[in-house]
């Protein structure tokens, strides 16, 4: 154990952290002035850090250790392919083995529209790609005013010009000029949201509330004239907006209106994918058919960078037979290492029956569990898709009465987490969870009595 240590103590870690690391989505005075916490090593869903604690990592790193940590058949399809051929390109008609593979399993694993995969390095560039890709598809077909995309207040499409653009965090907006032309928001289907800013909707139950969000993309498209809308993006459900899962009735309207006025549909699938909701998709347990589907992080359980979209027939066809050249792609599109460690990653999901086990036994599991903390103090609300879950923390449980903004209860929680061993994430004052995916209902329970005494410790705090 002790030879796996880093050689330098957290001091020093620390030191030459704050000296020269820029950290992303890191406050860079607060971390000066604080340190960051030094991750040194990590076993199935454990982490540890340089002081030895250990940490329950109820997030999979970033929502991608899907398989868990130290999984031999990844290192070792890693391995291999490193000896073999570390790096070629697929630019200009070459290819690698490991590529040719991964695109022939997603094509078996997606749902049966997609039979095509374009590569990238990461979930950011993949929706970069998805942009370029639908506005090239409609000028092909002739339709070139179709340049706009709508996405969701509230959503997370990553960290590019694009992807930031897509997503609809108002903070990121603000940092560079974003959004970039050509992309509209729509709010996010979330009733609580909704509930707060109109007192009247009280009474709205969940399924009426799908519909009416839904036709949010309606009433967009309406007023920009459908002739110059080319495609809806969103995620099945929300991951870093705080998990918010939407009511049963919206996705399938959500198709019906994109397939009314012949709007492209796509699903960004980069923490729904590969059965964190219970299906090897997202969009397969929303019950809708996208056009195209970014993903990313459990792809290859994170164990290395990679990103793509699959293309379904509808486009794919259309960029094959009149487009010629696609005049886009990266360094790292089909990065033969990457590929090797997804293929192998995907096989152990597949043979290991993870998805399954997320739909029909840890992912109830973890509902029921969750729905035992709704009588805590704290808890408005819970909810869960798959195995991500995510606690509402309100100040009278039963009057639903929310935190004041300028009273970071999330933190509070989070803080509290941490210092117990835990690792769980607060977005504003919803405190969220997607452990991986080879979870126990052991480790579920063990799991459940920490984030039990967090809450209590900060129910002590916040009165
Ligand atoms: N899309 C979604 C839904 C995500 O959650 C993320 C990252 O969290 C991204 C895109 C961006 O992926 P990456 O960080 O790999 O660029």
């Amino acid at each position: 154990m002790d030879a796996l240590l880093p050689p330098r103590g957290t001091a020093q870690w620390q030191a030459a952290d704050a000296a020269h690391f820029l950290h992303p989505f890191t406050d860079f005075g607060a971390l000066a002035a604080q340190g960051s916490r030094i991750i040194t090593r990590a076993e199935q869903l454990y982490l540890w850090d340089s002081e030895g604690q250990r940490l329950f990592d109820a997030m999979s790193g970033l929502w991608c250790v899907n398989v868990g940590y130290g999984q031999q058949a990844l290192i070792d399809a890693a391995t291999r392919q490193l000896q073999q051929l570390p790096f070629y390109n697929a630019f200009f008609q070459t290819a690698t083995p490991p590529a040719i593979e991964l695109a022939e399993l997603l094509a078996e694993l997606t749902p049966p529209q997609f039979r095509h995969a374009f590569f990238t390095g990461s979930g950011s560039e993949g929706n970069d790609t998805v942009v370029r890709m639908v506005r090239r598809y409609w000028d092909l077909q002739g339709q070139p005013d179709r340049r706009i995309l709508i996405s969701r207040n509230n959503a997370y499409h990553g960290s590019t010009m694009a992807g930031a653009s897509l997503g609809g965090m108002k903070s990121m907006h603000a940092q560079g000029g974003l959004p970039i032309p050509g992309i509209v928001h729509i709010d996010q289907p979330y009733l609580a949201a909704y509930r707060r800013q109109r007192p009247a909707a009280a009474g709205l139950d969940e399924e009426e509330f799908g519909l009416i969000a839904a036709r949010w993309l309606e009433k967009k498209v309406l007023e920009l004239g459908p002739h110059r809308v080319a495609a809806f993006i969103g995620e099945p459900v929300q991951g870093a907006g705080g998990v918010i899962v939407p009511p049963a009735s919206y996705w399938p309207e959500i198709q019906r209106i994109c397939d009314r006025y012949d709007i492209l549909l796509v699903s960004d699938e980069v923490i729904t994918g590969f059965g964190r909701t219970g299906h090897w998709f997202g969009c397969e347990t929303q019950g809708f058919r996208p056009d195209l589907m970014t993903f990313a992080k459990g792809v290859t359980s994170g164990y290395i960078p990679l990103g793509g979209v699959m293309v379904g027939e509808r486009v794919a066809r259309t960029l094959i037979e009149l487009g010629g050249e696609f005049e886009h792609g990266y360094t790292y599109s089909g990065h033969p290492v990457a590929c090797a460690v997804a293929v192998a990653n995907l096989q152990l999901i597949r043979e290991q029956r993870l998805v399954e086990r997320v739909h029909d036994d840890v992912g109830p599991y973890l509902a029921e569990q969750f729905a035992t903390l709704a009588g805590h103090p704290l808890v408005g609300d819970v909810q869960t898709s798959g195995l991500m879950g995510a606690l509402l923390l309100v100040r009278e449980a039963a009057g639903q009465s929310p935190f004041r903004p300028d009273q970071p209860v999330g933190m509070v929680c989070r803080g509290h987490c941490f210092a117990q061993g835990l690792i769980m994430r607060a977005v504003g004052d919803r405190m969220i969870v997607a452990p991986p995916l080879i979870i126990s209902r052991a480790q579920i329970d063990e799991m459940m009595a920490l984030i039990r005494h967090c809450l209590d410790l900060t129910l002590a705090d916040v009165h």
